[in-house]
């Protein structure tokens, strides 16, 4: 009662600020036709890719000609580079999977420092986890996953193209990721460690969803940064040998749009947001939709709405002048004081032509520790939600009084609003790219319905609400 009251009360003195806050996140509001064009152009951008045209997709074989039948079987030490956390890992593979990881930091300094320092670095973690799980002198095979682009020859040999989200080590594009591993091993005189393949993160999401699930042809990285992989006929594939059979595709799906294809749906934010980064130009698509960014872009609006006097009663603050200060985690927090009306859930864990279920895709997670586990998702697109109640917005006022950000109710309602813009775009752009990929896939097999399952991992995925 007295909640909604002072909410309709709040909304009614808030008219004229709530013109200028709807103008501004017009744009961040993508309509059915809008998603549709997206979702043509990445498949355009997907063939040229294939064909080894220019695109802006780079469509990048990945030497992985089937997903696991579940026979597989053995223990094998993992490295997780280039997400969240860097970990190095054991894994048991028997009848089900055990894992064992640990985290280890990985200063900016020595990110963006030589490649050199950084090689010898992870070498220095692998060596202080082989020791306290009692490895040490035991050759176990190897597994990379480097999260980043590379060029591969083989399932162990990968050349990184360039560096992507916070990475920036220099004397690395162009070598062999590999190399430089097993360089760096040679120097640390740790010569037990065995370095059989290198794999992206979408591709390792996929095999190990794919290890519990066959339909699971798909992986989806939704963290700091974002791209998918999935399993193209060879025929389709340029410049590797053979026409028979399949192979995973790493698309690179982050550097969509580098070719100017999403300036239509680019906002003067996220001009300001690629701007502002150490690879301005580059990864446009990523720079909408994933962790590393998704808070800068709200912080680049509550600037603006504070300049057009909508905000903190239009007075900047040094805090909100700050780089990096709104973290994405904080619009997972805000969102989630809200009470989500999700539709009913669609029927079964199938995705089928895009018409009518799309944007909604129901994926699975294969959240690496939970593998055994691995739980069927909604992947909730276009929700609608609405503020709640009273309580919600002291919540969030909460959480942004935390981050030195004085404010109102009102400020509170208007900064989950533009959270709530941001996140749904992000996922609607995703959602458009798995339908691109969806769609794909199911004419290279003439078939009228396909039945799939969508791997999906990453740290925005996993923390945020929606
Ligand atoms: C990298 C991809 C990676 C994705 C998710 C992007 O920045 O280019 O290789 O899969 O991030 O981690
Ligand atoms: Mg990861």
């Amino acid at each position: 009662g007295r909640g909604v009251a002072m909410v309709t009360a709040v909304a009614a003195r808030l008219a004229a600020h709530r013109r200028l806050l709807e103008e501004t996140l017009a744009p961040f509001r993508l309509n059915h036709d809008q998603l549709a064009a997206v979702q043509a152009q990445m498949r355009k951008a997907m063939v040229k890719g294939l064909r080894g045209e220019a695109s802006s997709l780079r469509m990048l074989p990945t030497f992985v000609r089937a997903t696991p039948d579940g026979s597989e079987r053995g223990d094998f030490l993992a490295l997780d580079l280039g997400g969240t956390n860097f970990r190095v890992l054991l894994v048991r593979v028997t009848t089900g999977v055990q894992i064992t990881s640990q985290i280890y930091s990985i200063p900016e300094s020595v990110a963006q420092g030589s490649g050199k320092q950084l090689f010898d670095h992870i070498v220095d973690c692998i060596m202080d986890f082989q020791q306290k799980q009692g490895l040490s002198g035991q050759s176990l095979p190897l597994g990379f996953t480097f999260s980043f682009p590379c060029r591969q020859l083989g399932l162990d040999q990968g050349i990184l193209l360039n560096w992507t989200k916070g990475f920036n080590a220099s004397d690395c594009e162009g070598q062999d990721v590999v190399n430089l591993l097993r360089e760096a091993i040679t120097r640390r005189q740790a010569v037990e460690l065995n370095v059989v393949a290198i794999v992206n993160d979408t591709v390792g999401t996929m095999m190990s969803c794919g290890y519990e699930d066959p339909r699971c042809e798909i992986g989806l990285i939704v963290g700091t940064g974002t791209n998918a992989c999935y399993m193209e006929e060879l025929r389709n594939v340029a410049g590797v040998p053979g026409d028979s059979g399949r192979m995973c595709i790493n698309m690179e799906w982050g550097a969509f749009g580098d070719d100017g294809s999403l300036a239509m749906l680019s906002t003067c934010f996220d001009a300001s947001v690629d701007q502002a980064s150490i690879n301005p130009g580059k990864q446009r698509f990523e720079k909408m939709i994933s962790g590393m960014y998704l808070g800068e872009i709200v912080r680049h609006i509550l600037l603006h709405l504070t300049s057009l006097g909508v905000l903190f009663r239009g007075q900047q603050t040094q805090r909100l002048q700050t780089r990096d200060i709104f973290k994405t985690k904080f619009l997972s927090e805000i969102e989630r004081c809200l009470r989500p009306t999700l539709p009913p859930p669609l029927q079964g864990a199938f995705l089928s032509t895009v018409g009518d279920c799309w944007p909604w895709v129901v994926a699975r997670s294969a959240l690496e520790d939970e593998v055994g586990e691995a739980m069927t998702h909604l992947f909730a697109l276009s929700s609608s939600l609405a503020p709640s109640d009273s309580l919600a917005l002291r919540q969030v006022r909460a959480i942004l009084e935390d981050l030195g950000l004085p404010l109102t109710s009102d400020d509170a309602l208007m900064v989950l609003e533009v959270c709530q813009a941001v996140s749904q775009r992000a996922a609607q752009l995703c959602g458009a790219g798995v339908a691109a990929v969806v769609e794909k896939i199911r004419e290279n097999r003439g078939l009228e319905k396909l039945a799939v399952s969508v791997g999906v991992d990453g740290t925005l995925y996993k923390l945020h609400p929606q």
